[in-house]
């Protein structure tokens, strides 16, 4: 039987804005888009702002009627990069068998280190002190036998704790929470299993057999053996190029349909940002990218573009898609708007030594875009605009598009 860690880093974005800035120690703090105007989403919130009942992805004008008192600061994402790495270089120590499950996530399979004199909880809590001694961070740790159950252990007391989820304690802790608590059991599923009366893990668990066989399709029948902790002990080691993503994307459904190609922009600046820096957390390339559109009449569109050349800069990233726009819909044209953008990368690659050449043309691009962000972070984001941008009339005033409605749109995942 194998011994497997679940890491979670606590509050992992406000956490290292609390070391960038002491003061906001024991504070209710909220990462947010745009302090300023207290507007836009919450992207994270301290442990203090949590209590007040504060929410990821919620409006702003929400989380602020629950934690009033609430400190907001914009996301630093280049530093939250930087911890990332240091996050993973620590647990590396541990492990090659190391599977990434976000920038602040990873399950570690420590099966080798366990021994009689050392037991699982005391590698778990050393590196847990590691964290804290070299990075300030607080982790939650789940050990287990199974990475679903330790997943839900990393989860079940948090900040700065660790659970084992055994064999003789799995069917205590892990069967009496509901369904949904399990990975990738949206609402659909959810639906599905209450039908055949399953509303815990427990009762998933114990369905007979014969009825999962005769009435699941691949997906249920996965969810059944996860929900026993059968055959869900296989680390994806992020070395492994077949473990790679096919793709890896985010998108937003906006609250209310755009209409300009200058408001659409907008929203593609933004998640190209965002892409970038996950591609960069994970120290991933791509060479292609796909926009997809869906329109006011729920009509989805979509094209890629397929490249020679690898990349991970939001400029890029920007440039490709807004071309693509511009190909696939012409927005003044008609009476039709958009609902909802999203953008993929395709072929992701893992940053390796072959690419070390375009790596130093690739590290000058990306370190100029470092500075330019904290430039515009310093002065405002309309104090520094690209030539191109200009004639493009595309507006880069980030200050201005998060004041307006449609800017407090959810970003969500869509890696597949
Ligand atoms: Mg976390």
């Amino acid at each position: 039987m194998k011994t497997i860690l679940h890491c979670d880093i606590n509050n992992f974005f406000a956490s290292v804005e609390v070391i960038l800035n002491p003061e906001l120690t024991n504070k209710p703090v909220i990462v947010c888009g745009d302090p300023e105007n207290r507007n836009g989403i919450v992207l994270a919130k301290s442990q203090k702002a949590k209590e007040c009942g504060v929410k990821t992805a919620e409006t702003l004008a929400i989380a602020m009627k629950k934690c009033p008192d609430a400190i907001l600061v914009k996301p630093s994402y280049a530093t939250y990069i930087t911890y990332s790495k240091k996050f993973f270089n620590i647990c590396f120590q541990y492990s090659n068998l190391i599977e990434s499950f976000g920038i602040d996530e990873c399950w570690i399979d420590i099966t080798h280190l366990v021994s009689k004199n050392k037991k699982e909880y005391i590698i778990a809590k050393e590196l847990s002190r590691r964290v804290k001694n070299e990075l300030g961070l607080t982790v939650s740790i789940g050990i287990s036998f199974s990475k679903t159950f330790a997943k839900i252990g990393s989860d079940y007391k948090k900040p700065n704790c660790i659970t084992e989820i055994t064999v003789d304690n799995h069917q205590s802790l892990i069967y009496p929470l509901p369904i949904e608590t399990l990975l990738n059991v949206g609402c659909s599923m959810k639906n599905v299993l209450h039908k055949f009366n399953v509303f815990t893990i427990g009762d998933l668990a114990n369905l007979p057999e014969e009825i999962v066989v005769k009435h699941f399709n691949k997906n249920g029948q996965d969810l059944y053996l996860k929900a026993k902790g059968i055959n869900d002990d296989t680390i994806e080691s992020i070395f492994d190029k077949k473990n790679l993503p096919k793709s890896l994307g985010n998108g937003c459904t906006l609250s209310e349909d755009i209409f300009t190609y200058s408001d659409a922009s907008k929203i593609i600046l933004a998640l190209s940002q965002y892409i970038s820096f996950r591609l960069k957390a994970k120290n991933f390339l791509a060479n292609g990218v796909k926009l997809t559109l869906k329109l006011s009449n729920l009509k989805v569109i979509s094209k890629q573009s397929l490249g020679n050349n690898s990349f991970n800069s939001a400029d890029s990233i920007k440039f490709i898609s807004l071309e693509l726009l511009s190909q696939i819909y012409n927005l003044g044209g008609s009476s039709l708007g958009i609902k909802a953008i999203t953008i993929h990368m395709l072929n992701i690659q893992s940053i390796n030594i072959n690419q070390l050449s375009f790596l130093e043309n690739l590290k000058f691009l990306n370190n100029l875009e470092t500075k330019v962000f904290d430039i515009k972070k310093k002065h405002g984001y309309d104090k520094l605009i690209r030539g191109t941008d200009m004639e493009n009339n595309i507006n880069l005033k980030l200050q201005k598009i998060e004041k307006e409605k449609f800017f407090s749109f959810q970003v969500f995942d869509v890696d597949f």
